[in-house]
């Protein structure tokens, strides 16, 4: 069959003078990948802006900026919280979730609060007051948690205190104490024996040296019974302010405040009686608590450390002293 005659192509149209026409994927086979590294605005001379852009630049500059767009878009929706319902649904964020506050180790924490405690302001009077009256209603007669059953034991068992728990010091104990109680029987029982005993606690070597020659030198100076002088106990091996205090308030009533770990961090977090050292803690307790809370404060203080103002992790939904406290990372 003879073939149908072709209607003839109408030529092309010439582009306007002036205006360059790019091949359309001149771009692309120019730059290479669209990689964004490629466009590293980094890596461009400084001088490009002041010389015309070569061919294949203007759509390498296109595709950059669609990169560019595209991940500032994803990156945009990653940082949103998720949307219930979807796109069609009525839009409604979803809260995000509250950061808890930074966990720390007990001596970071003591730090920070110590840190804490040079800025804060210190409790009125009447906060004080406040503070205590609760802690006496909730808790009326605070007892300590080291087993003992006279001033002795109690000076043994805080003696082995020292870098231990109280429950620590209370497995050891039970065994000690069955088979010495009283100083004489320690000196008789011997050092090698005493850490028999206690080898489950920290530095028990050095402790059981210290309970002998404290016993032996109970029933040099003072008749195998425990001073009640502050002095007389700090000169005996392994006692120190802290361990006198306690004796001095457990044992015989006197309103003193032992300052360990516990009563640190709460009174240098919630602004107590913030303090750098130990002493100062203490020194600023014992100016600023009432006569009528002393006997009891540091029981009070060490039970709300201990259980609720925990190093690590306050628990401060549980805390009766909440809204008193000036701690800045509170952990509701
Ligand atoms: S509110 Fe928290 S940080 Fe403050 S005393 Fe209570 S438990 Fe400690």
């Amino acid at each position: 069959m003879p073939r149908k005659p072709q209607a003839p192509r109408p030529p092309r149209a010439a582009a306007p003078k002036g205006l360059d026409v790019e091949p359309r994927d001149v771009g692309s086979r120019d730059v290479g990948p669209l990689e964004p590294e490629v466009f590293d605005p980094q890596a461009i001379d400084p001088l490009a802006d002041l010389i015309s852009p070569p061919r294949g630049a203007k759509s390498a500059a296109k595709a950059k900026s669609t990169i560019k767009s595209k991940s500032a878009t994803k990156a945009k929706s990653a940082a949103q919280p998720p949307v219930k319902g979807g796109a069609k649904g009525a839009a409604r964020p979803v809260p995000a979730a509250p950061v808890p506050p930074p966990r720390r180790n007990k001596a970071v924490a003591n730090a920070a609060a110590a840190v804490h405690g040079k800025t804060v302001a210190a409790w009125s009077d009447e906060e004080i007051v406040e503070a205590f009256s609760r802690f006496e209603a909730q808790n009326p007669e605070p007892k300590g948690e080291l087993d003992h059953t006279d001033p002795y034991t109690l000076l043994v068992a805080v003696v082995l205190s020292a870098q231990a728990t109280d429950v620590g010091v209370n497995k050891a104990t039970k065994g000690l104490f069955a088979a010495a109680s009283t100083p004489a029987a320690m000196v008789a029982l011997g050092e090698e024996q005493v850490a028999h005993y206690i080898r489950t606690l920290g530095l028990y070597k050095n402790k059981a040296k210290n309970v002998v020659e404290l016993s032996r030198l109970l029933l040099e100076r003072h008749h195998g019974e425990v001073p009640r002088d502050r002095e007389a106990l700090e000169a005996l091996p392994g006692v120190g302010r802290k361990t006198a205090n306690v004796v001095l308030n457990i044992a015989f009533g006197v309103p003193t405040i032992a300052v360990d770990t516990h009563l640190f961090r709460v009174a240098n977090r919630t602004g107590l009686a913030p303090g750098a050292t130990p002493l100062a803690v203490e020194e600023g307790l014992e100016a600023r608590i009432p006569d009528r809370f002393k006997l009891h404060a540091h029981h009070w203080l060490i039970l709300h450390g201990r259980y609720i103002c925990k190093a690590r992790a306050p628990e401060c939904g549980r805390c009766l002293i909440a809204d008193l406290c000036r701690w800045p990372e509170k952990n509701f």
